[in-house]
């Protein structure tokens, strides 16, 4: 059974007389210490997906469990304990994430007061994980005195303080350059080897795919595709087009400007594949 489990997941988000569907049946399965990304545009559903894994919003249908939560189902009480517990956020903006007149080991230390751990060994785990993310030696910074990247890797600590076995970051190099970029990235591989936590990215930051094992394209509420990477090839990573329960798949831009492929497609089954021909000038002007 995986860690994480999406089954036709759909978000609907009401404003006025309107409705904005921003998940449109979202499968996914994420494995017990997995390290994977979303990618996607803008608007894509990337946060209402985040946020509905997180326990911050419930989804309009469908259904989502993670360990042995039952998301859809959970009442305030058991909510509020999953967030407490089994998840660790990190949010795009650096000063959502920080206390601002707390040094970096005291913000660390902030969440696990509400935990029953004393303060030996608050301090003692506030100073591992910084450790962990490269911040060793900034504990008694101020958030103010620490760069954009070394700010988001104290989150990342943060996140990590009360033992989660979920980490979900949104877009977590949103506001920092490549270069610190690749510290953030690198932080969040370290807890995943080290702790085994499973971790979630958002991101519209492509080149995640070099780091990450498994990257999933969102467009318009829909899982679009899947790269999948041997750590252990030099090959470049298999690429994977999602279908959904109706047979649907969609076909990456560039495939469809390189053939011209328009609004038909030739379909040809064979023994263990199919085979997808641009439809001839005569064939689609019939
Ligand atoms: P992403 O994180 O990929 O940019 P979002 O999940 O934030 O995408 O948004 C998906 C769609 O849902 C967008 O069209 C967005 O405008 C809409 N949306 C997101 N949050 C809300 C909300 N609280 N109320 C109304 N519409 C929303
Ligand atoms: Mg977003």
């Amino acid at each position: 059974m995986s860690f994480v489990h999406c089954d036709n997941l759909v978000k609907i988000y009401k404003v006025a007389d309107l409705e904005v569907v921003a998940l449109q049946g979202v499968d996914l399965e994420i494995d017990k210490g997995e390290m994977m990304a979303i990618v996607g545009a803008s608007g894509s559903g990337k946060s209402s997906l985040l946020n509905i894994l997180g326990g911050l919003d419930k989804p309009s249908a469908g259904k989502i469990r993670v360990g042995n939560y039952d998301l859809t189902r959970l009442k305030k009480r058991e909510q509020v304990a999953y967030r407490r517990k089994s998840v660790g956020f990190v949010w795009q903006q650096t000063a959502r994430n920080l206390i601002p007149y707390l040094t970096a080991k005291q913000n660390v230390e902030l969440p696990m007061a509400l935990n029953r751990l004393n303060k030996r060994e608050r301090e003692a785990r506030a100073v591992e994980l910084l450790n962990s993310v490269g911040l060793g030696d900034r504990l008694n910074h101020l958030p103010r005195n620490l760069s954009g990247g070394q700010q988001q890797r104290v989150a990342i600590a943060i996140a990590m303080a009360n033992f989660p076995d979920l980490l979900l970051a949104d877009e977590p190099t949103g506001q920092v350059d490549s270069e610190a970029a690749n510290t953030i990235f690198d932080a969040m591989l370290q807890l995943n080897q080290h702790y085994g936590v499973t971790v979630v990215i958002v991101t519209h930051d492509y080149t995640v795919s070099d780091r990450v094992e498994r990257v999933i394209t969102m467009r318009d509420g829909h899982m679009m595709n899947e790269f999948i990477r041997d750590n252990n090839s030099d090959l470049d990573p298999t690429e994977y087009a999602l279908v959904d329960r109706g047979g649907r798949l969609q076909l990456p831009q560039e495939y469809l400007d390189k053939l011209s492929i328009a609004d038909r497609v030739r379909l040809q089954l064979h023994a263990d594949y199919v085979a997808v021909y641009p439809a001839s000038k005569r064939e689609s002007n019939e």
